[in-house]
């Protein structure tokens, strides 16, 4: 089996899934990131010999502490899991008992009070350890009194979430000060929030107790990695609900499990993350979506540009907005007429309407051609 961009990896062919071209970001539906070559030998190497999975995760957190400026962290399997593990320890802290109950959270602190316009889909993940969540705001604004009045004596966390489109109701350091003042810990999902490398940091610095990030968006892990950093005391007790080696029964935690290969393969991506020279993985990323942006100029209705250094946005993007003047296919038919296309191109889901963006944070070398040869005859007929 082929595609037209180059010869189907084997294991894929015998199962008979073709590759797509990327242009939607990490996406977990898309296959997240792919790991460099060093970071699949690490694994790899992992994988010929048993250690102790706790010495391994102590040696690794030092490595997200140093990387993070937090006090300590581990690896954990996913953002996801170490959403579930942070309102987990801010219910059941490390006591063994607590931890046993979960998710059944009664006779805890176990209210999550999360900002309205910050709901999403991965909310779940504080339910499934057994919190409630209490939404504080209303449509898409939140005032300073609104959050204080959602914090009672049962609030066991603030959640702060971090993601692309994501409409904030005042900096995250004033939220942070504000949940600190009623001694309430400060959590934070910045799943798919690095690069830029600052927000490495940023979160700690501004007062968050515990962040978690995926391992296999931009940091380049496996993808079923993630980690979580913090403050020493909540970090040990999200680490004894992921293990639950105190317990006497496998808690909520244990579906957040990463493996010996999982820890090696996230350090190694990290630390050649922070090594990274990211100044010229984004020249790359521009030299392609301008290439798009180019093949595309000229077509009446379309306004097609370069978008660079918008914050909501992953990287430099090519973006394709529709004026009021065009009569060809809409933006759904476009992106149906791209995934129909051999091989199929995934690009993403827009942001602020209905807009086709191209991000280039997974396009591979030379892909930028095929996708801009496709939108070229989709938009404006083989030419
Ligand atoms: C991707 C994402 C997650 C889930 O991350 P995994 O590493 O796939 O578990 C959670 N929260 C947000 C905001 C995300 O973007």
């Amino acid at each position: 089996m082929t595609s037209s961009h180059g010869p189907v990896p084997g294991v894929y062919a015998r199962l008979g899934v073709k590759p797509i071209i990327n242009a939607g970001s990490w996406l977990t539906a898309l296959g997240g990131s792919l790991m460099s070559p060093e970071v699949l030998r690490a694994m790899q190497e992992a994988s010929t010999a048993f250690v102790d999975l706790h010495a391994l995760q102590l040696a690794a957190g030092e490595v997200l502490a140093r990387a993070s400026g937090a006090e300590a962290g581990f690896v954990t399997g996913g953002a996801a899991a170490s959403n579930v593990l942070m309102a987990a320890a801010c219910m059941a802290g490390d006591d063994p008992s607590k931890i046993d109950r979960l998710p059944d959270s009664r006779g805890m602190k176990n209210e999550l009070v999360l900002f309205d316009g910050h709901r999403n889909h991965y909310d779940s993940n504080y339910e499934i350890a057994g919190a409630t969540i209490v939404p504080w705001g209303f449509a898409g604004n939140g005032k300073p009194y609104q959050l204080e009045e959602a914090i009672n004596e049962q609030t066991c966390a603030m959640a702060w979430i971090e993601a692309p489109f994501m409409k904030h109701p005042m900096p995250f350091a004033e939220a942070a000060q504000i949940a600190h003042g009623r001694e309430v810990p400060v959590i934070v999902d910045a799943a798919a929030e690095v690069p830029p490398a600052d927000n490495l940091t940023r979160f700690i610095s501004d007062g968050a107790d515990m962040v978690g990030y995926s391992g296999g968006k931009g940091i380049g892990g496996p993808q079923g990695s993630g980690m979580l950093v913090g403050r020493n005391d909540l970090v040990a007790a999200a680490y004894e609900n992921h293990l639950n080696s105190c317990g006497t029964r496998a808690g909520v935690g244990r579906s957040a499990k990463a493996s010996k290969e999982d820890i090696v393969g996230f350090v190694t991506a990290l630390q050649m993350f922070t090594d990274t020279d990211h100044e010229a993985v984004w020249a790359g990323w521009r030299a392609g979506a301008e290439h798009i942006v180019d093949r595309l100029r000229g077509i009446d209705g379309l306004r097609v540009v370069l978008e660079d250094g918008d914050p909501n946005r992953q990287g430099p993007q090519a973006v394709i907005y529709f004026e009021h003047g065009w009569d060809g296919p809409d933006p759904g038919e476009v992106r149906a007429a791209l995934r129909a296309a051999d091989p199929a191109i995934h690009v993403g889901a827009g942001g602020y309407g209905d807009e086709i963006n191209i991000v280039m944070v997974n396009v591979q070398p030379g892909e930028e051609r095929i996708i801009a040869d496709r939108l070229r005859e989709v938009l404006s007929g083989p030419n």
